[in-house]
């Protein structure tokens, strides 16, 4: 990037970085918090095959088991011994971005995946209700638009990335982020995310990225979690 380039991506971080993770609404319960210096990786919060047969257990195996801890051990191994052991995830994200790539990465990738494990259940899909439901209205024209506009921005993410619904200014809003980057350092707070890097689906749909997003809009997405993210 250019310097303009630099200076913009500089100001963006001051005033992410000022809001801090409270204004974003991340408080102590929020999953990924740091323990005696370390980040953990939080449970799965269902068996591995739970999600089959819309994502299977040998993809849930890698993806929880491999991917998922491998971002976990990079993070830890690039923090310890530095000023950032100790401090939250949240906290790595926003004051690692950019200025250390690769600690950015790994550790909005350990974040965004605790978030994408959360965003789904078995059982899940069918229907908003109350207050989701109604933001859902207020900012698409209908529930229904507002899941198409989640299915969208995940679909077409070009390469690998995730799509998200978000909380901007209040308001319910669909967008897609680039690797292992997170609506968060623009400020906004994430509702609920779709992973769409290949390794999240490449085992049972090959490049079928719509029938994988398909299958968790219908069965999988878990709005409950998403109702919680609205609380502030
Ligand atoms: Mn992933």
């Amino acid at each position: 990037m250019d310097q303009s380039q630099k200076g913009m991506q500089r100001r963006r971080f001051i005033k992410t970085a000022a809001l801090g993770t409270a204004a974003l609404g991340l408080g102590a319960a929020w999953p990924g918090s740091a323990r005696a210096g370390e980040i953990v990786r939080p449970p799965l919060p269902y068996a591995q095959d739970a999600l089959a047969p819309y994502i299977s257990a040998r993809t849930v195996s890698f993806h929880y088991g491999k991917h998922h801890l491998g971002y976990v051990k990079k993070t830890n191994a690039a923090i310890k011994g530095t000023p950032w052991a100790g401090k939250s995830l949240e906290q790595i994200i926003l004051g690692a971005y950019g200025k250390d790539d690769y600690l950015f990465n790994n550790a909005a990738q350990v974040w965004n995946h605790n978030f994408y494990w959360q965003s789904l259940k078995p059982g899940g899909g069918g229907e908003p209700t109350g207050k989701l439901a109604a933001m859902m209205k207020a900012g698409f024209g209908s529930v229904d638009q507002a899941k198409q506009a989640l299915v969208k921005a995940a679909a077409t993410r070009f390469g690998s990335g995730w799509g998200w619904l978000a909380l901007k200014d209040g308001k319910l809003v669909a967008v897609s982020s680039s690797n292992a980057l997170n609506p968060m350092v623009d400020g906004m707070k994430p509702v609920i995310t779709i992973d769409v890097w290949e390794h999240a689906y490449y085992l049972d749909y090959q490049n079928r990225r719509g029938d994988y997003i398909k299958g968790i809009m219908g069965h999988l997405i878990n709005w409950d979690f998403a109702a919680k993210n609205l609380a502030s």
